[in-house]
């Protein structure tokens, strides 16, 4: 069995992790980065960004990724390819075992897990998941080329999605459960000037139709949030866009959590309630949820974890 130990070790490659393995490897730390088995976090099924500051030019999530990433490495952050299956917090060194088999020792811990993508919890939504019922547009929409799609939500995603298939679908249906959207308002503005994009308000996804053989998607079924109706619209796909949720289940039980699964960290601090275990990024942040933030507190969990390293070398030479 292969081990490793380092003084710091993150967990995560979205714009949080990165951002840590820059941090701690200019700190001299030789942090080591576990990717997980989605390297780049979200920002890679996201097409356009525009809110990132530093390109006056419109980016490309996955670019901007691979650029953190290649900053990361280039100031000495060892980036390794394992998905952490387990962990214990309570022995000194943390230890984490990686999917790989290695055992990871590390005396401080940044936890920047991100969130994935929520899902509504109907038996069809489940059946025809991969077959017509997708949660990334970025990902799915070239199977649906000149085809009729929903996308349920309100929220960013969910018109950042709408906007993305308009240019692919061939009408566009965002099914949302109330009367207005969470969206930020340049991206609705955008929404409502698109042509091929209709808003269906006060409705929620009450069924996904389709056939078995071959598994696929043929309508939906539309509830209304006001009345109670139901009606069906023939349809290729469906794109559900209701949030994220953190991925945080390796930790339960083991750090403070949120009842919704958001790490608990100390305020104006990304230190969670077990000392030299820090949390950054969507897995801790239910209220911001950017890139540019997860960024900042990548940052912060970093000059945390440096600030806590050097505590327990002062208490060591103390001992002598
Ligand atoms: P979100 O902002 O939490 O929005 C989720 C949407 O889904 C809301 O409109 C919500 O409706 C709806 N919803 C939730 N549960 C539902 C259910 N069971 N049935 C029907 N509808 C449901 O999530 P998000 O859009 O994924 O965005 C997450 C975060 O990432 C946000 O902070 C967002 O600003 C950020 N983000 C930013 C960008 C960008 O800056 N370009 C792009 C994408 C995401 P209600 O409105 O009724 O609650």
């Amino acid at each position: 069995m292969a081990t490793r130990h380092a003084n710091v070790i993150i967990i995560g490659s979205g714009p949080a992790g990165y951002t840590a393995g820059i941090y701690a490897a200019r700190a001299m730390l030789k942090p080591l980065l576990i990717e997980g088995i989605h390297p780049g976090g979200q920002m890679t099924t996201t097409t356009d960004v525009e809110n990132y500051p530093g390109f006056a030019d419109v980016i490309q999530g996955p670019w901007l990724m691979e650029q953190m990433r290649a900053q990361a490495k280039h100031v000495g952050t060892e980036i390794i390819r394992d998905h952490i299956l387990e962990a214990d917090l309570k022995r000194r060194p943390f230890s984490l075992k990686g999917d790989s088999g290695t055992v990871y020792t590390a005396d401080t811990l940044i936890i920047a897990t991100g969130a994935k993508a929520r899902w509504l919890g109907l038996p069809s939504e489940e059946r025809f998941k991969g077959y017509g019922v997708s949660a990334c547009a970025t990902c799915d929409g070239f199977f649906f080329r000149g085809k009729e799609v929903i996308v349920v939500g309100g929220g960013n995603t969910a018109v950042e999605e709408a906007i993305y298939l308009g240019n692919i679908a061939s009408h566009v249906t965002l099914v949302h459960r109330r009367g207005t959207l969470r969206a930020e308002k340049i991206l609705q503005e955008r929404l409502f000037a698109n042509p091929k994009i209709e808003v269906l308000w006060n409705a929620e996804l009450h069924e996904v139709l389709g056939t078995d053989n071959p598994l696929s998607v043929t309508a939906a079924v539309l509830k209304s949030t006001r009345t109670g109706e139901t009606v069906t619209i023939p349809v290729d796909g469906i794109f559900i866009a209701i949030g994220h949720e953190p991925q945080s289940e390796l930790f339960k039980g083991q750090v403070d959590m949120k009842p919704s699964g958001y790490i608990l960290v100390k305020p104006h601090s990304t230190a969670t309630n077990v000392p030299g275990v820090f949390a950054a990024g969507d897995v801790a942040d239910d209220i911001y949820r950017q890139a540019v933030t997860a960024a900042g507190l990548g940052c912060m969990a970093a000059l945390e974890a440096e600030k806590y390293l050097a505590g327990l070398e002062r208490v060591a030479a103390a001992a002598e």
